[in-house]
């Protein structure tokens, strides 16, 4: 590998030199031709013998002018057409791609690493905008409807039933800002890294039971059995943090499973890692979905919309790099998904 690397330099260091001999012999050619037209001329037309200092003179200002026409044509514009782009990239304007003809090497890749640059600008700034866009979305939703039902509960005339779905529906579209408020603060803050997350030493098995009895009005609503099978394990880790992991993952076996469904967790320590599987039998994840199912708002079951905003998946994934770990899914549309998190082991040190 590093024996290819310096072939490489050398060739790219002989054809730069190469390139300077071709250059200065081009020059040289150049002058001594320009230069015996116009001795050649003067002789012929006014039979003047020019003498040495003027021919030299001849000389100097030809090499000059040759020299910086091609310094002109293959550096100085070059980096003027790369200095105005920077203007643009400067003013937000990402949407630039420049090309070069220039033969030198450094230029050509740096017009390559601006177009690269470009481009991840880019598409930052379509995730932003979609991100602002999905918030307004998101946001606007559960307001309308809480506006509309507030508006509804004005009328005298209304039965004590329809005063207490109205106030229902008000307090569920206000539970689900919430959650979707904290949902953007925590990433944000993950994101931003200003989040404590000393780890500190918990037992992993009890804190999934914690989740388990958390969610327990949604199973208990959907009939919802559960499997499960956990060693006792005592782990160095974020607590406060993996608990949202737990609490999303299990949210989404019940909530994606059909009613009276079979959820399956299981907990296992190996040497360096602990590994945590929940299986469902519900309605699975086609494999296209499956590319997207931790990007934030993404949602592929549209029939469960009003009851999550599709940001759960994005920061288990964000917590679980954070942690170190990693997250796989296994799913095929109508056989449920297993999701399997590996978490890494660490010593009391490594606090
Ligand atoms: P949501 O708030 O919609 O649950 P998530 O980020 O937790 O958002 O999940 C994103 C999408 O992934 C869900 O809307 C759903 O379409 C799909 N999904 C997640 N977990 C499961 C599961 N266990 N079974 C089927 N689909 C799932």
């Amino acid at each position: 590998m590093n024996n290819k690397t310096s072939r490489i330099k050398r060739r790219r260091k002989l054809g730069i030199q190469l390139y300077f001999i071709f250059l200065v012999l081009l020059v040289l050619a150049i002058t001594i031709i320009t230069t015996g037209m116009i001795v050649f001329l003067f002789d012929k037309i006014f039979e003047i013998i020019l003498p040495g200092f003027i021919v030299a003179a001849i000389m100097s200002v030809t090499i000059s002018l040759i020299i910086t026409a091609h310094l002109n044509r293959r550096l100085l514009s070059p980096i003027a057409k790369l200095s105005k782009s920077m203007e643009l990239i400067a003013d937000g304007k990402f949407d630039i791609h420049i090309e070069t003809k220039s033969k030198i090497g450094e230029i050509r890749r740096i017009y390559n690493n601006f177009n690269i640059m470009a481009r991840e600008l880019r598409s930052t700034e379509v995730l932003q905008n979609d991100f602002i866009s999905n918030v307004s979305h998101e946001i606007k939703t559960p307001i309308s409807a809480i506006e509309g039902y507030a508006m509804l509960l004005q009328y005298s005339n209304l039965s004590d039933d329809e005063e207490n779905e109205y106030l229902c529906k008000i307090l569920f579209n206000t539970h689900r800002l919430s959650e979707l408020v904290g949902n953007i603060l925590l990433l944000s803050k993950l994101d931003n890294q200003t989040i404590q997350n000393q780890r500190v030493s918990y037992r992993l098995d009890e804190q999934v039971r914690k989740a388990l009895l958390m969610l327990e009005q949604k199973w208990t609503e959907k009939e919802t059995e559960f499997d499960v099978d956990m060693e006792k394990i005592v782990y160095l880790g974020h607590e406060s943090l993996l608990l949202h992991v737990w609490t999303n993952l299990i949210d989404n076996a019940v909530k994606f499973g059909p009613k009276g469904g079979l959820v399956k967790i299981r907990l296992k320590r190996f040497d360096n890692i602990i590994r945590f599987e929940i299986e469902d039998n519900g309605s699975g994840i086609s494999e296209e979905d499956a590319k997207h199912i931790f990007d934030r708002f993404y949602q592929s079951d549209s029939s469960h919309k009003d009851e999550g905003n599709g940001l759960g998946l994005a920061l288990v994934k964000r917590i679980i790099d954070i942690c170190g770990g990693n997250i796989e899914l296994k799913s095929s549309k109508g056989l449920g998904s297993k999701f399997t998190v590996y978490l890494p082991v660490y010593d009391e040190d490594q606090k």
